[in-house]
C-alpha cells in the first residue's frame, strides 16, 4: 500500500475507550420506558417551538433515527443530510451524527442554525489528520491533485480540490486519473487503497483509518460464511483489504443498504457500524442480518462494531441541545468559502456525470 511513511497521529486508546464508556452510560441511564417516553414527547415539542428539524446519520442509534423519522427529518449518510437541511424550510438543523457532518450541514447551510447533541462526537478519520501535518504533507507534493473524503474537519476541505463521500469517490478518481492526474488522497487508507487497486490511478495516501471498520477479520468472516453459505457479503470501503475482498457487494452505507432490498439474498453478513441494522430491518423486515466478526473474545470497544462517538447521540443530549440551544457549529465564513470550492467540484461533477452521490455506485 503507497502510504505516506510516517505516522502522524493516531486516535489515543484510551481516549476511545473513555468515549465509548460515557455512551454505554447515557444509553443505559434513560433505562425506562416511561422516561423514554417522556424524553420522545418533550423532544417533538421542542422541535416544533424551536422551527427545528432532526437530521441523523444511518449509525445513530435507532431511537434517533426512529424519532427522525416520526418528526418528519431525515435519515442519510453525511452529504445527504447536508442536502436535506439545504431544502427542508426549518431554520434550525439538528444533527445527529459526528461533527464533521454539523460542519458539512453548516457550511451548506450558512444561514441556519445547526446544532449537535455532542460537540465531542468526533471522528477517528477526521483526528488523525490534523490540518498542520496534512499541509506539510500537501506542500511536499504540490503537483498531486488534494482529494479528501467526506470524513475531515473543515480546515483539511478548504486545503483540498476535491471533496467525495464513498458513493462518487471511485468515479472522481477515476476521471482524475484519465486526465493524467496523480493523487494525494486523505485520510482513509483502506479506502484510498480500494480505490487505487480498482482504478489503477497513480495514489499517495495518507494513513487515516476508522477504528469501527478496521476491526472487521477477514479469517472470522470466512468462518462464518461457510456456516452461512447463503449470506451475501456486503463490506464498507473502509474496511481491511482482506475483508473486502471477501465481499459480495462493496459500497458506500447507502449502497449496502440498496444491496439488502436489490439482491436476491435472504440472509446478509454486513461489514459496517450495526446501527446501519435499524434501516435495513425497517426496509426489508422478512431478511436476517448478521454482524460481520471483529475481535471477538477479549476485544476492547474498539472492536464492538459500532462509533462511539455516534454512541454520544441520545435521547437526553438531543433533548438538552434543543432546551438550552447549545452546541451550536461555528465556522469561519473564509474557509467555509474555501471549502465549497472543492465540494462543488463533487457536486458539479455528479449533476455533469447524472451521479447519485448517495452511493449507488460501487464505493
Ligand atoms: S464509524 Fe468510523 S468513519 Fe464513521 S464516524 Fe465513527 S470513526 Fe468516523
Amino acid at each position: 500500500m503507497n502510504t505516506v511513511s510516517y505516522a502522524p497521529y493516531k486516535v489515543d486508546k484510551n481516549h476511545i475507550l473513555s468515549v465509548a464508556q460515557k455512551a454505554h452510560d447515557n444509553q443505559s441511564s434513560g433505562t425506562s420506558d416511561n422516561k423514554r417516553l417522556a424524553l420522545i414527547n418533550r423532544i417533538k415539542q421542542l422541535l416544533i417551538q424551536r422551527d427545528a428539524v432532526l437530521i441523523s446519520h444511518y449509525y445513530t442509534d435507532p431511537d434517533i433515527q426512529q424519532l427522525t423519522e416520526e418528526t418528519g427529518g431525515h435519515v442519510a449518510d453525511s452529504l445527504e443530510m447536508a442536502r436535506f437541511g439545504n431544502e427542508h424550510p426549518a431554520k434550525t438543523l439538528v444533527v445527529a451524527g459526528v461533527k464533521f457532518m454539523g460542519e458539512t450541514a453548516k457550511i451548506l447551510n450558512p444561514e441556519k442554525t445547526v446544532l449537535m447533541p455532542d460537540l465531542n462526537a468526533e471522528c477517528s478519520l477526521d483526528l488523525e489528520c490534523p490540518i498542520q501535518e496534512f499541509s506539510d504533507f500537501c506542500q511536499q507534493h504540490p503537483d498531486r491533485k488534494i482529494v479528501v473524503y467526506s470524513n475531515t474537519s473543515i480546515e483539511v476541505k478548504a486545503k483540498a480540490d476535491w471533496v467525495v463521500t464513498s458513493g462518487i469517490a471511485l468515479k472522481i478518481i477515476r476521471h482524475l486519473h484519465q486526465q493524467g492526474e496523480q493523487i494525494l488522497w486523505a485520510p482513509d487508507k483502506y479506502l484510498g487503497h480500494y480505490i487505487q487497486k480498482e482504478t489503477q490511478a497513480d495514489m499517495i495516501l495518507w494513513p487515516g483509518s476508522c477504528i469501527v471498520h478496521e476491526e472487521f477479520k477477514a479469517t472470522e468472516l470466512s468462518q462464518l460464511k461457510i456456516t452461512h453459505p447463503d449470506a451475501a457479503i456486503l463490506v464498507h470501503p473502509e474496511s481491511p483489504e482482506s475483508v473486502i475482498e471477501l465481499a459480495d457487494v462493496v459500497g458506500s452505507t447507502s449502497a449496502l443498504i440498496k444491496a439488502t432490498q436489490t439482491l436476491n439474498n435472504q440472509k446478509f453478513i454486513v461489514a459496517t457500524d450495526r446501527g446501519i441494522f435499524y434501516k435495513m430491518q425497517q426496509l426489508s423486515p422478512n431478511k436476517t442480518f448478521m454482524e460481520a466478526p471483529n475481535a471477538g473474545i477479549g476485544a476492547t470497544c474498539k472492536s464492538c462494531a459500532h462509533c462511539p462517538w455516534m454512541g454520544l447521540n441520545h435521547l437526553e443530549s438531543l433533548e438538552h441541545v434543543l432546551e438550552s440551544n447549545c452546541n451550536e457549529i461555528i465556522i469561519d465564513e473564509n474557509l467555509r468559502q474555501q471549502a465549497m470550492i472543492s465540494i462543488n467540484r463533487m457536486m458539479d461533477f455528479s449533476k455533469q456525470q447524472n451521479i447519485n452521490m448517495t452511493g449507488k455506485g460501487n464505493a
